[in-house]
C-alpha cells in the first residue's frame, strides 16, 4: 500500500536527518523536511500531509498550483527556477519561494503577493559554481538582491538556497553556502534559513547548517516510476 510505503520512507529519512543532526551537534528540531512531490500525484501529497509532513514542495508552476489547491493544511514551497511571467501565479499560492535569483523576479513576486494580499517568504538561490545554466545568483549579487527583497512589502527575506554543483564535493559546496548565509544574516537578522540538501546529500547539508532539506526520491521513490 502506498501509505505504508510512504510511512516507511519517511521513517528512514527522519532517521537519516536525526543521525546527521546528532553528528553535527544540532537539535533534531533545527531541520525541517520539505518533501518534494513533483511528478507524483496529489493523492501522495495528501498522504504525506496525513502522515504528518507539514512542508511540501513543487518545481513547476502548473503542477504546483494544482496540488496546492488540492492539498491544503500544509506549507507549500516552490523550489524550481521560475519564469518571471509565472511569478504572480506562484505568489498567490506558495508560502515559500526558494529559487529567487534576479531583480525582475523579486519585483514580479512582490506584485503578485500584494495583488493576492499575501506575504511570501523568499530564499535567494545562490550559484555555488557560477554556472548560470543551473540557476542562482552569483555570490557578489546577493547583497543587492537581499536589499530588494527586504524592501518589498509583499515579501519576507528568509535566507539562502542552493543545489550542490554536479561533481563537486558537497561538504565544500555547502560549507561555502554556510559562509554566505552567515554574511547575509549579519545584515538581515531575519534571514537565517538555509535550504540545502536533497536525497543524496542531505547529511552534508545538515553538517553545514541546513535548516530545510528538500527530499524527493528518498520519500516518494524514483520519479521514473511516477511517470510510467
Ligand atoms: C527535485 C528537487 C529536489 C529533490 O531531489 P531528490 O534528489 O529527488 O531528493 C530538491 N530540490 C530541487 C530544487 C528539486 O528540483
Amino acid at each position: 500500500m502506498r501509505r505504508a510505503e510512504l510511512a516507511q520512507n519517511l521513517a528512514d529519512v527522519d532517521q537519516r536527518i536525526g543521525v546527521a543532526c546528532a553528528a553535527a551537534g544540532r537539535p533534531r528540531t533545527a531541520v525541517t523536511l520539505v518533501a518534494v512531490t513533483k511528478t507524483w500525484p496529489a493523492s501522495d501529497a495528501a498522504l504525506l500531509r496525513d502522515l504528518g509532513v507539514r512542508d511540501l514542495a513543487e518545481n513547476r508552476e502548473q503542477e504546483a498550483r494544482a496540488k496546492a489547491l488540492a492539498v491544503t493544511g500544509v506549507r507549500w514551497h516552490f523550489v524550481g527556477s521560475l519564469q518571471t511571467n509565472k511569478a504572480a501565479s506562484v505568489a498567490a499560492f506558495a508560502d515559500v519561494v526558494h529559487a529567487v535569483d534576479r531583480a525582475a523576479l523579486v519585483a514580479a513576486l512582490d506584485r503578485g503577493a500584494l495583488r493576492a494580499a499575501r506575504r511570501v517568504d523568499v530564499l535567494l538561490q545562490v550559484s555555488l559554481d557560477g554556472d548560470p545554466a543551473r540557476g542562482g545568483a552569483l555570490p557578489r549579487d546577493l547583497p543587492g538582491l537581499a536589499d530588494l527583497v527586504a524592501a518589498a512589502d509583499g515579501l519576507r527575506l528568509r535566507g539562502l538556497m542552493a543545489v550542490a554543483p554536479l561533481g563537486a564535493d558537497p561538504v565544500a559546496s555547502f560549507g561555502r553556502l554556510q559562509e554566505l548565509a552567515a554574511e547575509l544574516a549579519a545584515v538581515h537578522p531575519g534571514a537565517d534559513l538555509i535550504s540545502a540538501g536533497m536525497s543524496g546529500d542531505l547529511e552534508a547539508a545538515i553538517g553545514a547548517g541546513a535548516t530545510h532539506v528538500r527530499v524527493g526520491t528518498a520519500v516518494l521513490g524514483h520519479r521514473e516510476a511516477a511517470l510510467r
